[in-house]
């Protein structure tokens, strides 16, 4: 990868990063709000435990976008963590912040399959 490439990577991890570190914070207030009224208090909860839920997969890619940067730090990014292969352009281009080429990621979704938990990707996907 071309050091202009990186650098282009790298501004858009960290506009994420901070698009998200302001989410996850606006996030926990909602999470941790007190009412006073009890009728209150159950719409409260509604929104605490969406909240809570958005608040996990915030804070997921974040620590994906993270880790991400300090890939490009040490020289590493682009390079699959499992296999060491190189992660197609395309995928990147989409996902910058993935650690896994499409393979191992269809690999662990397989994996994943039948819980009906989101994978990793849609998780992604549905946060950008
Ligand atoms: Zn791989």
């Amino acid at each position: 990868m071309t050091k202009t490439e990186l650098s282009k990577y790298k501004n858009i991890l960290e506009a994420k990063q901070a698009e998200l570190e302001q989410l996850v914070r606006n996030r926990e207030g909602i999470a941790i709000e007190k009412s006073p009224d009890a009728l209150d208090e159950v719409q409260h909860a509604a929104e605490r435990e969406l909240a809570i839920r958005n608040l996990d997969r915030e804070s997921n890619l974040l620590r994906n976008v993270r880790a991400a940067l300090r890939r490009i730090d040490e020289g590493t990014f682009g390079v699959c963590l499992h296999c060491e292969e190189d992660i197609s352009p395309k995928r990147l281009a989409a996902v910058p912040w993935t650690p896994f080429c499409i393979q191992c990621q269809e690999m662990s979704d397989r994996n994943q399959s039948g819980d009906g938990s989101e994978s990793l990707d849609e998780i992604l996907v549905n946060a950008a």
